[in-house]
């Protein structure tokens, strides 16, 4: 069983803060920074022992190197990305596999946002860390690929169970929902999701994780039919 700790930081990025409990180890997705991540693990008294990256932006790479000073963990990369995450000791891409304690994540390479993207996937704890790659009512800016591997991406990502946790990693769902709204106005689920988004948001509550399932039902650029509708929806989204 996996703790996961949500540590908020910069203006809208969620760094994830990992424990498992039988073998101590605890993990941190994307660290954008270090100090508070370092200060919430020796709060709960863990010892980081590995950092995961989904990909080389400075917004979830910009703590490993004094997180690795710090603590001496282990650093898990985009195998494509070793140049640009010169802090990384293990590269890995799809097919791939990475243990946390006796838990196993499954890499997939998700290229588009940055080339080198992956996500980690969690079968037995129906968890996927997707970075900046699917957002909740949203995905990922085309920086360095194309809206055909974008297309791909969510192939891949929607064939995971309904019931997935997917922890991205900024939290972006109200603007992308106001996207959403527009891309798909007769869309009731998206209706209904966004009024809760705005409940929560209005508290300065976080909405994320999400679920696969609810992706699938209000995510306009998973629920784009073909390539080219995701690259309309995506340079309107860019333009909005
Ligand atoms: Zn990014
Ligand atoms: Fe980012």
């Amino acid at each position: 069983m996996l703790e996961i700790i949500r540590i908020p930081v910069l203006s809208d990025n969620y760094i994830w803060l990992v424990h498992e409990a039988e073998s101590g180890e605890t993990m941190v997705v994307d660290p954008a920074v270090a100090e508070p991540v370092l200060a919430e693990a020796d709060r709960r008294g863990w010892k980081i022992t590995q950092i995961w990256n989904t990909h080389w932006h400075p917004d979830h790479t910009g703590g490993n190197a004094a997180i690795k000073d710090a603590t001496g963990c282990l650093i898990t990369g985009p195998a494509a990305e070793q140049e640009r995450i010169p802090t990384l000791d293990r590269l890995v891409k799809e097919g791939d596999t990475v243990k946390l304690g006796e838990v196993i994540a499954e890499v997939i390479d998700v290229p588009a946002h940055t080339a080198g993207h992956i996500a980690f996937y969690i079968p037995s704890e129906n968890v996927a860390f997707v970075g900046d790659t699917l957002f909740a009512m949203g995905c990922g800016r085309l920086f360095e690929g194309t809206a055909e591997q974008m297309y791909d991406n969510m192939r891949k990502l929607e064939s995971l169970p309904d019931n997935t946790k997917v922890y991205c990693a900024h939290e972006y769902t109200q603007s992308n929902g106001e996207y959403a709204l527009v891309a798909e106005p007769d869309n009731f689920a998206l209706k209904e999701r966004m009024a809760e988004v705005l409940t929560l948001r209005a508290r300065g509550e976080p909405t994320v994780p999400t679920t696969i399932k609810l992706e699938r039902a209000t995510n306009p650029f998973m629920r784009a039919a073909t390539v080219e509708e995701l690259a309309a929806r995506r340079t309107a989204k860019d333009n909005f």
